[in-house]
């Protein structure tokens, strides 16, 4: 199958170009040249699936033998092995629990995907050139994407995060590893981390010496395994005999990779009744859906860090899968809530159900309570574990948390960090001497 870009419909690639270069030459976002639509008689028989045989039958649907079925069989059977829990809290809401992978947030699920997918291709090609991801981030994604290439051959990491605004549970995750994992510390903001990478991509000289690429949701490659658990989420449900006519899933959304996959679960065949994006007080999205017009600003640091985005990059995505402002209303309802109503939502939630959302999931758990309608099942997708942020989470309900295992074993290893002045020289130096 075919792949376009957001930025040119006749600039053709293959899927494997697609999931190397991430952006194409021009800056613009690979899309399928077509979502196929999963037969009925799919969603019918979901019940008696496990989580890893339907992604494994809506990856072959979504890749449409771009990936040999052997192979594709291989990487969903590693990246999806944990569970991924559909819960029902005491006023009747769902959470999707995605946070059971090893890192404990939601991104372990499209970054281990892409790494056995970028396995395969090492394999095909005995003259592969080593493969060099730049991964700038506030927290989740660092530790992602540094789990799951750690230690694979072909590929190499860098991780650049803020000096001082990155927690310690989530820096051990990533600065932690060694050996193809650089972890780099920038004497600067995450803004700065993010302009470095970008700045990186359009270098010439950078990338004729070095093959650069994202893993960020700008990759084509995390956006599809996204899709299998809103479908996963929907067999659960048909499963226990509940009402599947009004479907509303509630995302919170940063760079909007997740709500893309949503959409596109939708366009082969999901019937979801519509969805809600769910900002914090980066309301880019949330502006755009109420105005029309899609103005990025600069970032405002809140206590949901992986919200933190004044420029969410698969916009573009959106507006290709949805054609008008008019249709992303349609499927769409946009909210942005602020740090005190997410710690009014973790408390309330927390003393009222007894169950403790972390800043992320609550803001998606409270627009849940805004907007649906009698009648309506609402499932709002949990995308970290409250214990990642554990310090905050301590203060907002004052009492010790008890980070889980997976938490707690990468900080009793030591830091292996590279500390950078935040400027380019300095950063492209750095790459160079490090292939
Ligand atoms: C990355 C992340 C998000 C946002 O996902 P996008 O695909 O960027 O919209 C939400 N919650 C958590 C915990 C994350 O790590």
């Amino acid at each position: 199958m075919n792949y376009f870009t957001t930025t040119n419909k006749h600039s053709i690639a293959t899927l494997e170009q697609a999931v190397t270069r991430a952006l194409s030459p021009d800056g613009g976002l690979y899309m399928p040249e077509r979502l196929p639509r999963l037969p009925k008689a799919f969603l019918h028989n979901t019940t008696s699936m496990t989580l890893q045989d339907m992604a494994y039958a809506i990856g072959a649907f979504a890749f449409n033998g771009d990936v040999p079925p052997d192979v594709l069989h291989d990487i969903v059977f590693e990246a999806l092995d944990f569970i991924i829990p559909l819960v029902k809290t005491a006023s009747g809401r769902y959470v999707l629990e995605l946070f059971h992978g090893p890192t404990m947030a939601f991104k372990d699920v499209g970054t281990r995907f892409m790494s056995g997918l970028l396995d395969y291709y090492r394999t095909r090609h005995p003259e592969w050139r080593p493969l060099n991801v730049l991964v700038p981030t506030s927290g989740d994604t660092g530790g992602a994407v540094a789990n799951s290439f750690r230690a694979k051959p072909g590929v190499n990491v860098f991780v650049l995060y803020p000096h001082g605004a990155v927690n310690e549970i989530q820096r051990s995750q990533f600065a932690t590893l060694g050996g193809n994992v650089k972890a780099i510390e920038v004497s600067g903001s995450f803004d700065d981390c993010k302009s470095l990478v970008e700045e990186a991509f359009l270098d010439p000289q950078l990338n004729d010496a070095m093959r650069l690429t994202s893993a960020t949701s700008i990759n084509y490659a995390r956006l599809v395994p996204q899709m299998f658990y809103y479908f996963w989420a929907y067999a659960q449900l048909v499963s226990q005999h509940v009402d599947t006519n009004n479907l509303v899933f509630a995302v919170p959304c940063s760079n909007l990779g997740n709500l893309t996959s949503g959409l596109m679960a939708q366009k082969m065949g999901l019937p979801v009744k519509r969805f809600i994006s769910v900002e914090n007080q980066n309301n880019i999205f949330y502006n755009y859906v109420k105005t029309g017009v899609f103005t990025p600003k600069p970032t405002q640091y809140s206590i949901a860090p992986a919200l933190d985005s004044g420029c969410p990059t698969n916009f573009g995505r959106i507006v290709e899968l949805l054609g008008s402002h008019e249709n992303v209303c349609r499927h769409i309802h946009a909210y942005s809530y602020d740090d005190d109503q997410i710690v009014e939502t973790i408390l309330k939630t927390y003393h009222e159900e007894e169950y403790l959302l972390d800043p992320h999931t609550a803001v998606a758990y409270r627009a849940l309570q805004d907007d649906l309608q009698p009648g309506e099942v609402g499932i709002a997708l949990g995308t970290a574990h409250p214990a990642k942020l554990r310090p905050l989470m301590e203060g907002i309900i004052n009492k010790p948390i008890t980070l889980p295992q997976k938490l707690s074993k990468p900080l009793q290893r030591n830091l292996q960090v590279i500390k950078m002045n935040n400027g380019f020289s300095a950063f492209k130096n750095l790459l160079l001497s490090n292939q």
